[in-house]
């Protein structure tokens, strides 16, 4: 399998040579060639399967240039119960009228991405070696990616990690997640100063090139197509523990912010996986909610993205949606370039003509909206009917899910964090705080490990540059 990018540029690369890279160089995003087109036979064969050797099956179609061997001990070390809770991996839990919940939060920081990022800490682990090359992944968090990364690139040989995050700005249970972590390779810098100065930091050393390549900084975010790929396994997962045979159809409730997880929804869809809908979940963010409603893509500036009650949700345009546009203008490089390279910069978003709006629905696509009013009613509905505890993030899922239910077909809406996160807005539902899992109780009062930096270029710079020769 070869990858291509999104805008025009053909030259053919191996999942190796784009697995530690960010952006292709035309500035578009990788996917592979074409999507493997998976049959009933073999569907047939993977159901029943254990989750790491159904991550390997799938992985394997995509990647050509690990030995399977290596890839499959990748795959068992990484998902096992010990770091995932249960058995199956990503349980789910029924609720009422044909709604199910797939749980993807029970890994070590409580939130769906610790199903990609774990992977790609074994992926960057042994890749790195392969090459004997290291890596400084140096990124900007609000909450949960920083802390995803952490707990993936910890104690992993020739990686080192320095994440920003705006000083005292994380809720008391994320910085607690981040900051007590003690391994040498973790470094966390609190910066004066908001989410953005983190983010424009990150973007000033990323863009001294000559920095970059003597201290080979790397990046560990959502447009990477590793994540992507491990996160298509668990559409895969959720399907054959809700169905007893390959006719039967689902849909998935996505709650969504920058497109990754659901567009791993879209490719599994694409290898042939029996899904009906894929619905799209935004808040009160709902840059992504208005295409798939008008075909139109504006994307918001800082004045017009809310800070809200799920706040992994609060993004003022959707990094990974050049994917699935790439995908509705049938590949079309020169199209998305226009979209995306010109149209965005030049206009601030684009409208898709009428016969590729009219595509969308082929795709399976519809949307809604949920705001903190009907996050609060629907945990508070969720707990009193079937005595299940949702986040918030899940709590926009499953009220959009419930917009778009059909009968006879179940309805998986992604879990996509654990209450325990967002405990204030439990509270502000329900009148009582939700339990902490067992291994994170305590965590506030543990020693922190935290640099307090000015929102400076250069005092960033010297501090990678002093963690780097020691
Ligand atoms: C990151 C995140 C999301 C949004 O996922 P995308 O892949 O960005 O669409 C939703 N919920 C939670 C809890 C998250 O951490």
């Amino acid at each position: 399998m070869k990858y291509i990018s999104t805008r025009g540029d053909r030259t053919l690369r191996g999942f190796s040579d784009i697995l530690l890279e960010g952006l292709a160089p035309d500035g578009g995003l990788y996917l592979p060639t074409h999507y493997p087109q998976v049959d009933a036979a073999q569907l047939s064969r993977w159901r029943g399967l254990a989750y790491a050797e159904l991550a390997f099956e799938i992985l394997s179609l995509f990647i050509d240039d690990i030995p399977p061997a290596d890839l499959k001990r990748l795959c068992d070390a990484t998902y096992t119960e010990a770091v995932f809770g249960t058995r199956e991996i990503t349980p789910l839990k029924p609720l009422e009228d044909g709604l199910v919940l797939e749980a993807l939060s029970n890994g070590p920081t409580l939130a769906f991405k610790d199903m990609a990022m774990q992977l790609l800490g074994n992926l960057f682990e042994y890749e790195l070696a392969r090459r004997g090359e290291q890596l400084n992944i140096l990124g900007a968090t609000s909450g949960d990616t920083g802390s995803a990364a952490e707990y993936a690139m910890r104690g992993k040989q020739g990686v080192r990690v320095f994440m920003l995050s705006p000083h005292g700005r994380m809720s008391p249970f994320q910085q607690a997640q981040m900051f007590s972590l003690q391994d040498a390779n973790i470094h966390n810098i609190a910066i004066q100063g908001v989410f953005d100065d983190c983010q424009d930091i990150v973007k000033a050393v990323s863009n001294d090139l000559d920095f970059k390549r003597r201290y080979r900084i790397g990046t560990v975010n959502s447009i990477n197509w590793a994540r992507l790929l491990a996160q298509v396994v668990y559409y895969f997962a959720g399907y054959f523990q809700a169905t007893k045979s390959n006719e039967e159809l689902v849909s998935f409730a996505v709650p969504s912010g920058n497109f990754g997880n659901i567009c791993a929804g879209h490719v599994a869809r694409c290898m042939g996986l029996p899904i009906r809908r894929l619905v799209l979940a935004t808040n009160e963010n709902d840059v992504l909610d208005e295409f798939f409603r008008t075909g139109h893509y504006r994307v918001r500036g800082t004045a017009e993205t809310w800070e809200t009650s799920s706040p992994s949700m609060d993004i003022s345009k959707a990094s990974n949606f050049e994917r699935f546009v790439f995908d509705l203008v049938q590949r079309d490089g020169a199209r998305t370039q226009a979209l995306f390279g010109e149209a965005i910069a030049l206009r601030g978003g684009f409208s898709v003509s009428p016969d590729e709006q009219a595509r969308i629905a082929s795709f399976g696509f519809v949307s809604g909206k949920s705001t903190h009013a009907d996050r609060l009613a629907t945990i508070r509905a969720t707990w009193q009917a079937s005595g299940v505890l949702i986040d918030t993030h899940t709590a926009d899922g499953l009220k959009v899910a419930r917009e778009h239910r059909e009968p006879g077909v179940p309805m998986l809406v992604l879990e996509t964090a654990l209450p325990a996160k967002f405990a204030a807005t439990i509270e502000e539902a329900l009148g009582f705080a939700p339990e902490v899992p067992e291994a994170l109780r305590g965590i506030e009062s543990l020693p922190r490990r935290c640099e307090v930096m000015k929102a400076d270029v250069g005092a960033v710079k010297r501090h990678i540059e002093r963690h780097c020769t020691a």
